[in-house]
């Protein structure tokens, strides 16, 4: 159910802007996502870095950005954590954490070998894909996975399995181009945070093209990246532009504002509230507000703040989903 309307006072004038820029404007429906930002995974991936620091002291080093959002790889800096590309710039005497996206089954390997503290952040429903894999290469399958070249979790779930098991596919095109025959025994997996009706098209060409194929018995879209998705349907259509809190490198944000395009409703990423441009409000009577996975909340308020120094804003939650998801902190933190 949705929220009863909810006017937010304009408050300050931003600088340089006459006192009352925001009071003498048209109002502007404000319809908020809900659910938006944070998952669980990445919940868990921030807390398992606070309690590493809180356990082993600050530094605490962390194999590439924890999750994709920069004010939280700064706020955990200022902390005592110490992000780096790769496992040879972490000292053997200091513990490391891996990021929320996966990392290939060989930086954990080699992490052992240098007898190294380290910390897995993987998100939990990655590390489901993960086992699917391992099951569908017992059974003699070869993987089609589709994913996004060059994500840090394509580039942990190829991992797990050695090259030339797993093929990447994706779009519809790469589909075409694969190369075997209808008979092969083959099995397919996905990232977790694609567009769920790109991703069901290609399903669907793979399906066509080799009607053996296996799939999870669930699709390995996450919870998160689908109700976030779902939400952004149920506004955009009402809107004149949807703006999305998230990273340029968040797979899950972008989907987001390809949601809204698809809809025929103009989409911007955002990271912070200083690049909303005052212009993009002329002539509009509502706008919609969502924020990837990885997005704070307080970034989110900050939107809605500044957007309301600029007009009158009528604030309403378009709820699609409940979320109550917790996942456990790994065991050599849960005490
Ligand atoms: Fe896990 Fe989904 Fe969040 Fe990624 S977006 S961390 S897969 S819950």
């Amino acid at each position: 159910m949705n929220a009863p309307f909810h006017d937010t006072a304009p408050a300050n004038a931003p600088s340089g802007a006459p006192a009352n820029a925001a009071s003498s404007a048209a109002p502007l429906t404000l319809l908020i996502a809900a659910p938006r930002g944070f998952c669980a995974g990445v919940d868990r991936a921030i807390e398992i870095v606070e309690k590493a620091l809180e356990k082993y002291g600050a530094p605490v080093y962390v194999r590439h950005e924890i999750v994709h959002n920069k004010y939280v790889v700064e706020g955990l800096k200022a902390k005592g954590a110490i992000f780096v590309k790769e496992l040879d710039e972490v000292p053997t005497d200091a513990p490391v954490v891996f990021s929320a996206h996966g990392v290939p089954k060989s930086v954990p390997a080699e992490a052992e070998r240098r007898n190294m503290v380290y910390v897995d952040a993987t998100c939990p429903l990655v590390s489901k894909v993960h086992r699917q894999a391992e099951r569908q290469l017992e059974k003699g399958r070869h993987i089609i996975f589709i994913g996004h070249a060059g994500h840090p979790e394509v580039i942990g779930t190829m991992g797990q399995v050695e090259p030339g098991q797993m093929t990447l596919v994706e779009n519809i095109e790469d589909v075409d181009k694969l190369p075997f025959n209808t008979d092969e025994e083959l099995a397919y997996l996905t990232q977790t945070t694609l567009s769920v009706d790109d991703t069901a098209e290609v399903i669907e060409a793979l399906e066509w093209r080799y009607p053996n194929i296996q799939g999870p018995k669930a699709e390995d879209i996450c919870y998160a990246t689908s109700n976030r998705q779902k939400a952004v349907k149920e506004l955009a259509r009402d809107c004149d532009l949807v703006l999305v809190v998230g990273a340029p490198n968040s797979s899950n944000s972008l989907r987001l504002v390809e949601v809204a395009e698809r809809l025929g409703t103009p989409g911007k990423l955002i990271q912070r509230a200083s690049e909303i441009d005052p212009a993009w409000l002329d002539g509009i009577d509502a706008i919609g507000l969502t924020a990837g996975a990885s997005a704070p909340e307080v970034l989110v308020r900050e939107v809605v703040d500044a957007l309301a120094k600029l007009r009158p804003i009528k604030e309403r939650t378009i709820t699609a989903a409940e979320e109550k998801m917790v996942f456990k902190l790994p065991r050599q933190l849960a005490e």
